[in-house]
C-alpha cells in the first residue's frame, strides 16, 4: 500500500464520524496503536487539505447564541462552569449531549466527511434474505423503493402494529446495501436495538449490519446497515442515504428538536429518511392530507385481518367499586368472554398507584384465576420476568400502565382500559393500546374495551382513526 492508499484506508474507518478530540484520540489509540503521531497528524493534515476532515470547537457563539455544534442544542441547554482544560472560569458546556460524555467550548469537533456528488458507491454482494412478504407488503415495499429512488427527503410511512413493518422494511435495505449505499436504522430505545439487531444480522449476516448504543460491542464499527439508539446519532454525520426514523413519533424523538437536528444531520445530501409509525402525529397527519409529506399507508395486518375496533363503555361506578372491592357486571360480562375464549388480558390503568390495587381486586373476584393475575409498572424490578410469564400464559391477567402501549405481542391479548377518559392516554396512545390484540391469526377473538365515566376526544378518535384504517385496507385492496 502507498501513503495515498494507506490514507484512504484509514480514513474508511473515520468517515462519517462527529468526535470530539479526546474521542478521537481514544479511538485512534485503541484501533490504530502502530500510527506514529508524526504519521497520523500528516494524515489529519491531508484530510483537512483534501475537504474531508473540518475541526471547530463543540460549542461556540453564533449571532449572539451559544450553540452545541455537536448535539444541536440551543443556549437553553448551555451552561457555564470553571474548567481545568482551558483554565477559564466559565467554559461552556452542553447538558444535552452530556450522556456522550462532556461536550465544551474548549473541545474541538472532528468532521470526517467527505461529500464528493461524483464518487460513486462500489456494488456489494448480497446473499437475498429469506423473508416472505404479503401482497400488501409487497406493494408498500415497492412504493418506499419508489422514492427513496426519487430521492424524496423525508417519506412516512405508517403502518399500523402487527402490519410486519421490519419484513417490509427489508426489500430497500437490501437494494441499497447492494448498491454500496448505507443505511440507518434508529429507534428511541436501547431495548428495539437490542431485540432488533440479532434478526437483522440474521438477515444479512457478515458483518453487514453493526448494533450502536451506550457500551454496545460494536461502538467503533461502521457497517452498510448500522442500527443504533437515536442519541448515537449525535456521533454521526452525513453518512447515510436512508436513515429510518423507527417509532418516529415515540419519546424522546417527539418535540426534542436537538435529537431531530442530529438525525437529519446522519442522513447525506439526497438521501431519504423513512419516518416508521403506527400512530403518526397530528401534525404528520396535516402535512399528509394537504400532500407535503409522501406517504406509504400499510393499513393491513400481516394476516390480512383488521385490528379490532375498541368498544366504548360508560361506566360511572367502576372505580368506586374498585376501591370498595366490589364487582361490577361488565367486568363479569368481560371475564366470561376471555375465560371463554381461553384469552388473556392486558388491563391498564392511568396511574402507577393504581396497579397493585386493580390486580388484588381481580383476584378477589376471581378466586379461581387467583394465582394466574398480577400488576407491572415501570417501578417493577421483576418486569422482564413478569412480561415473560404473561407471554407464556401463567400469567392470564396482567394490570399495568402505559409502559406496554408498545412493542409487547402476546398471542391471545385482550385489552381492558380502565378509565379511559384519563389525561394519560391520548389518541396515540390509546391506538397503540388496541394495537396489541389480535395480531395473531390464530386468535382473533381478542376484544379492546375502554371503559370510562366519559366519552373523550382521544377516545373518539382513536375509534375513528382504527375505522378508517380498516376501510382503508378494505378499500385499497378490494376485499
Ligand atoms: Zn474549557
Ligand atoms: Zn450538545
Amino acid at each position: 500500500m502507498n501513503m495515498k492508499q494507506e490514507s484512504e484506508y484509514v480514513y474508511s474507518f473515520w468517515e462519517g464520524r462527529l468526535l470530539l478530540d479526546q474521542e478521537v484520540e481514544r479511538f485512534r489509540t485503541l484501533h490504530f496503536p502502530q500510527k506514529s503521531e508524526d504519521e497520523w497528524q500528516e494524515m489529519i493534515q491531508q484530510w483537512r487539505e483534501k475537504n474531508w476532515l473540518s475541526v471547530f470547537p463543540a460549542i461556540q457563539r453564533r449571532s449572539g447564541r451559544w450553540k452545541c455544534l455537536r448535539c444541536g442544542a440551543d443556549q437553553e441547554l448551555i451552561f457555564f462552569t470553571p474548567c481545568g482544560r482551558c483554565e477559564r472560569d466559565t467554559c461552556a458546556s452542553c447538558k444535552h449531549c452530556l450522556l456522550l460524555g462532556r461536550a465544551r467550548s474548549c473541545h474541538q469537533l472532528y468532521q470526517f466527511v467527505r461529500e464528493e456528488p461524483d464518487r460513486a458507491p462500489i456494488p456489494r454482494i448480497v446473499t437475498p434474505p429469506s423473508i416472505q412478504l404479503t401482497a400488501k407488503q409487497l406493494v408498500a415495499a415497492q412504493k418506499l423503493s419508489v422514492y427513496v429512488k426519487q430521492q424524496a427527503p423525508t417519506v412516512l410511512f405508517w403502518a399500523v402494529t402487527g402490519a410486519g413493518k421490519t419484513e417490509t422494511m427489508i426489500p430497500v435495505i437490501e437494494l441499497l446495501i447492494r448498491q454500496g449505499k448505507s443505511v440507518l436504522w434508529c429507534t428511541p430505545r436501547q431495548d428495539v436495538v437490542k431485540e432488533l439487531a440479532p434478526r437483522l444480522k440474521r438477515m444479512f449476516p457478515d458483518g453487514l449490519v453493526s448494533e450502536h448504543y451506550a457500551g454496545s460491542p460494536d461502538e467503533w464499527m461502521l457497517s452498510p446497515l448500522m442500527i443504533a439508539t437515536a442519541h448515537q446519532t449525535i456521533r454521526m454525520a452525513h453518512l447515510f442515504d436512508l436513515v429510518i426514523v423507527d417509532e418516529a413519533d415515540a419519546f424522546p424523538l417527539e418535540g426534542n428538536p436537538a435529537l431531530e437536528y442530529s438525525i437529519q444531520r446522519s442522513k447525506r445530501t439526497g438521501g431519504t429518511m423513512i419516518l416508521l409509525t403506527a400512530t403518526p402525529t397530528d401534525s404528520w397527519i396535516r402535512k399528509m392530507r394537504k400532500g407535503e409529506l409522501p406517504t406509504v399507508l400499510l393499513p393491513c395486518r400481516f394476516h390480512g385481518k383488521p385490528m379490532p375496533c375498541p368498544i366504548w363503555k360508560r361506566e360511572t361506578n367502576l372505580w368506586r367499586q374498585i376501591k370498595s372491592h366490589t364487582m361490577n357486571g361488565t367486568i363479569q360480562r368481560i371475564l366470561g368472554e376471555i375465560t371463554s375464549t381461553d384469552g388473556q388480558a392486558l388491563w391498564f390503568v392511568p396511574r402507577i398507584e393504581d396497579v397493585k390495587v386493580v390486580a388484588e381486586w381481580l383476584k378477589r373476584g376471581f378466586p379461581r384465576d387467583e394465582g394466574k393475575v398480577d400488576f407491572v409498572s415501570s417501578t417493577d424490578e421483576n418486569r422482564t420476568s413478569k412480561i415473560l410469564r404473561f407471554r407464556n400464559g401463567s400469567i392470564l391477567h396482567l394490570v399495568t400502565t402505559t409502559i406496554l402501549e408498545r412493542g409487547i405481542t402476546v398471542p391471545q391479548c385482550n385489552v381492558i382500559v380502565l378509565r379511559a377518559d384519563h389525561f394519560v392516554y391520548d389518541r396515540a396512545s390509546l391506538v397503540q393500546i388496541a394495537g396489541r390484540v389480535g395480531r395473531s391469526l390464530q386468535y382473533q377473538a381478542g376484544k379492546v374495551w375502554f371503559l370510562s365515566n366519559h366519552k373523550t376526544e382521544p377516545i373518539c378518535q382513536a375509534i375513528r382513526e382504527i375505522q378508517l384504517l380498516n376501510r382503508e385496507a378494505c378499500k385499497e385492496f378490494g376485499g
